[in-house]
């Protein structure tokens, strides 16, 4: 559009309303504000322009480009605006009815001919970003009665969740960080200044920063890569990629070694002697420094610097997340990443790792047992296991990206039910009665 055209159509829509919402892409949930026009002719509503809401009590005005960009994608030509059906090998647009006919034509007759499984779902973030999403979604999983069950956690954040339930009971009893009263925070293999702290929630990542280093708190970053966060912080230690778990194992025996172990507020929850702590000083005796220094190129003595500074700062805490838990040792790196805040005794108290009270699914705000005292009731996983390469699901779902070769049934070359064609049907279309969708038609969601 040219200047002249861009100008005509922006005299043609007038500031109408402004709108406040919480931008959907990511868990920070930071703020906007959102100035909405309408064109000349009362026609639909456009955006104007979108900026961090100064009023929002979390994100504070903060939002990274993102959100900005929620306007390009708002108005792209290319978005899909409605359902689109193949037919002939050939997209094409159709009525919601269309559509709904369509999937319930057709996606019975796949799961009728190759079972439950041959219909996987993915779940991607944002879903866990709208209610009425969130709501919805069990209903048509558990509709579909498939296990073939994928989502963005299993993508990168299921270490830092199974290791929780392991150690604290609960999916979802996840500590984070205390960055507004800390003094001393490691952040190892994550980038919180660009992801305003995945798992952790900490919109105006940059701001908090700031403020804890000018109240003479220190940032410290363990990444291969000077990512924003390593930029920014007062010390950045570029570490061998997948050797996280060395230096951390390192740096907790290191505390045995100084004896630096303070467990503070979680003392009554560890189990210290032959089959608790004593078992893990053991365990851990061969990582010595030197051997992590070899393995992570990051030198002995700053493994051990790090380790003492840790425990002697009046408050601190250590954060790990995506770099260290997506990859071969990432559910290991992730347990040590708490073991060394439990074992400074930062767990769960001001400027540590503390248990946030979330407003929902939480166990220290599910309703029922443990909802006063916060315990969670223990987890289980590998009640079954993904087709080819039989990994264990853990929170009912196994690893993405779902790819045909791991996840579903094949079909054979022969059969094809679900084509459209009767000549390259093998198998004979269900009888009307065979298969009853259990599709929920509740509108109450
Ligand atoms: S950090 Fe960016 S993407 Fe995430 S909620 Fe805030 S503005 Fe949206």
């Amino acid at each position: 559009m040219d200047n002249s055209a861009s100008s005509t159509a922006a005299a043609q829509r007038t500031h109408h309303r402004t709108a406040y919402r919480i931008c959907p892409l990511c868990e920070a949930c930071c703020g906007l504000e959102l100035k909405l026009a309408r064109d000349a002719a009362g026609g639909r509503e456009h955006i104007v322009s979108i900026k961090g809401h100064a009023d929002d009590v979390f994100s504070r005005g903060y939002i990274c480009p993102k959100a900005v960009a929620l306007k390009d994608l708002h108005d792209d030509p290319d978005r899909l605006r409605a359902p689109l059906v193949k037919r002939n090998g050939e997209f094409a647009p159709a009525s919601w009815d269309e559509a709904f006919g369509e999937i319930e034509r057709r996606l019975g007759q796949v799961q009728q001919c190759h079972g439950k499984g041959a219909v996987g779902i993915t779940l991607g973030n944002p879903i866990v970003h709208k209610l009425g999403l969130g709501l919805a979604i069990p209903r048509l999983v558990k509709s579909l009665g498939t296990k073939q069950i994928f989502s963005a956690s299993t993508l990168d954040q299921i270490p830092r969740q199974l290791v929780c339930g392991w150690m604290y009971g609960h999916w979802l009893s996840v500590p984070v960080p205390d960055i507004d009263h800390t003094d001393w925070l490691l952040v190892i293999g994550a980038n919180p200044l660009a992801s305003n702290g995945s798992m952790w929630t900490v919109p105006d990542f940059r701001g908090r920063a700031k403020a804890m280093q000018a109240r003479g708190g220190k940032l410290i970053v363990i990444d291969p890569r000077r990512t924003e966060t390593a930029a920014a912080a007062d010390e950045h230690l570029a570490i061998r990629p997948g050797a996280d778990a060395f230096v951390l194992a390192a740096m907790v025996r290191q505390l045995f070694v100084d004896g630096l172990v303070k467990l503070g507020a979680a003392a009554p929850h560890v189990a210290l002697g032959a089959g608790g702590l004593e078992a893990l000083r053991e365990a851990l005796a061969p990582f010595t420094p030197e051997v992590a220094a070899a393995r992570s190129g990051i030198a002995a003595a700053d493994i051990v610097r790090l380790t003492r500074e840790l425990a002697a700062a009046p408050r601190a805490v250590v954060y790990g997340r995506m770099g260290a838990n997506t990859q071969s040792y990432g559910s290991l790196c992730a347990w040590l990443i708490d073991l060394l805040n439990i074992l400074t005794g930062r767990l769960d108290v001001p400027g540590g790792l503390m248990f946030p009270q979330a407003a929902a699914f939480a166990a220290n705000t599910q309703p029922g047992p443990g909802a006063r005292d916060g315990k969670g009731r223990g987890i289980v996983t590998g009640r079954h296991h993904s087709r080819v390469s039989q990994l264990p699901e853990v929170l009912g779902e196994f690893p993405s990206p779902p790819c045909p070769k791991r996840s579903t049934p094949r079909a054979t070359a022969a059969c094809a039910p679900c084509s459209p064609s009767p000549a390259t049907r093998c198998c004979p279309p269900p009888a009307a009665s065979a298969w009853t969708p259990r599709w929920p038609h509740s509108t109450s969601w």
